[in-house]
């Protein structure tokens, strides 16, 4: 006989549903921080403990929350965003479903603060299964919305596990972070680790787009960088315009870093990725991936923004036909850059000397002029703090060096043993021979010295 169909009590169907909105840490970051956006925050802050699974919190300076509205805030399907559905033709926000706070709390503990313009007080409240777990409590509060979330994945046992089997999340909830801050370049995102006081983004909010990519991924990435800018204006039926940054052929990575933006999404596009990687492994000599940013835009009304859980990506009028004029772009910017290739060339002998310098001479003590406790610091990061020094101040130096020639005397010891066990008639008594190039290892100037030791 047939099983019997049941209904499954509504528990559950959240908690099925809340573990495809939030299948990682990360993805509870992207929502949180799409909200914050959302909400017209200019300052975004992300703290996370232990790869996000103790702890995630997010915040924000935007609009806040009503008082009015927290006992439905983390509901399923409660939103500001959408009303009807032929709203989601149009939609311009990051969030749509009012499913991704509601389905934080189903599988973890939600604590939110948040004060609204001209209230004198914030409150705070905390959310269990959709549903508040005490009344509002007023609060101090700064301007906008604090969400935390503690202990994801409690009641998934399943999930919990793998998550710490694997690796930490926290590079992920990085490179989120980092990515957000390339395309939102007036939004100033911080991230960093619970009680690290350094932050591991730190966007700083700019007007220019290069700053903000030189902020986040270094100087020597935006050093490699072309503009590149892309539009389909002609054609009647649409209006598809796309611009960023792609990397040159003097740029070297072993992996492809591709920051999408459709509709000031970020979304994945595989087959828009093998395109342009293919143009670049066709074009440059050198098997260097690409390093791409691309905001692309387009009627809102040809992008489907809900056809994944976690709105990882979006659909496409003409997809074909946008990733063709895009490959062509890149393919004629590589052409043109690839004839006026500039190899970096490296002053090595200078920094090779630097570098002996601060090696050899950590530590050094160095007695203030005031005549304080003397303290231990490289002679790399010394500065002459008085006038009546003189430059440099070589005694200093000299220190160093003179333990350099202690070392350097072992090594010309060890030098002849190993001479003589190669070549044994070597080894006779050649005992003024040795004695020779003692003296005049001693007797070098102590720039050939540091040298010599290196070689
Ligand atoms: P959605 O973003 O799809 O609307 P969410 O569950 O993410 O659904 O959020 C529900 C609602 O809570 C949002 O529509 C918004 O009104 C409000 N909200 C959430 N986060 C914030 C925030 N950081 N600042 C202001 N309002 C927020
Ligand atoms: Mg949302």
């Amino acid at each position: 006989a047939p099983p019997r169909i049941r209904r499954l009590e509504e528990s559950v169907v959240n908690r099925i549903a809340a573990g495809e909105v939030i299948q990682r840490p990360s993805s509870a970051v992207k929502e949180l921080v799409e909200n914050s956006i959302d909400a017209g925050a200019s300052t975004v802050s992300v703290t996370v403990k232990d790869g996000g699974l103790k702890l995630i919190q997010v915040s924000d300076d935007g609009h806040g929350i009503r008082c009015e509205d927290l006992p439905i805030l983390c509901e399923r399907h409660t939103t500001s965003k959408l009303s009807a559905y032929e709203d989601l033709q149009t939609i311009k926000s990051m969030g749509f479903r009012g499913e991704a706070l509601a389905s934080m709390t189903y599988v973890g503990h939600v604590t939110v603060t948040t004060i609204t313009e001209g209230q004198l007080h914030g409150y705070r409240v905390s959310y269990r299964d959709g549903v508040m777990e005490n009344d509002p409590k007023p609060c101090a509060a700064v301007k906008g919305t604090q969400v935390m979330v503690e202990n994801l994945f409690y009641n998934m046992v399943a999930r919990r596990k793998t998550l710490q089997n694997s690796n930490d999340d926290y590079p992920k909830i990085v490179d989120f972070i980092s990515r957000f801050a390339v395309h939102h370049i007036n939004v100033n995102f911080s991230c960093r680790k619970h009680g690290a006081n350094r932050a591991d983004v730190h966007s700083g909010s700019t007007s220019s787009r290069l700053d903000a990519i030189r902020n986040v991924y270094g100087a020597s990435v935006v050093r490699d960088l072309m503009e590149i800018q892309v539009s389909d204006e002609n054609a009647v039926d649409e209006i598809f315009k796309m611009d960023g940054f792609i990397s040159n052929a003097n740029y070297v990575a072993k992996k492809t870093t591709m920051i999408l933006f459709i509709n000031d999404r970020l979304v994945d596009c595989t087959s828009l990725k093998r395109a342009t990687e293919f143009v670049y492994s066709a074009i440059l000599p050198q098997a260097s991936k690409p390093f791409i940013y691309m905001s692309i835009n387009l009627p809102p009304e040809h992008v489907d923004v809900n056809i994944h859980p976690t709105k990882k990506e979006v659909s496409l009028l003409n997809q074909e036909r946008i990733i063709e004029k895009i490959k062509d772009a890149i393919e004629e910017k590589l052409m043109n850059c690839n004839n006026t290739r500039i190899f970096q060339t490296q002053a090595l002998n200078s920094s090779a000397l630097t570098q002996a310098n601060t090696r050899k001479d950590k530590g050094t003590e160095v007695s203030t002029p005031t005549g304080e406790k003397s303290q231990k610091i490289p002679v790399s990061q010394m500065v002459r703090t008085d006038p009546r020094d003189p430059s440099g101040r070589l005694h200093t130096y000299w220190q160093g060096q003179t333990s350099n020639l202690e070392k350097k005397s072992g090594l010309v010891a060890v030098r002849n043993i190993v001479r003589s066990r190669r070549n044994p008639k070597d080894a006779g008594d050649l005992s003024s021979r040795h004695e020779l190039v003692t003296e005049i290892d001693y007797n070098l100037h102590p720039g050939e010295l540091i040298l010599t030791c290196d070689v």
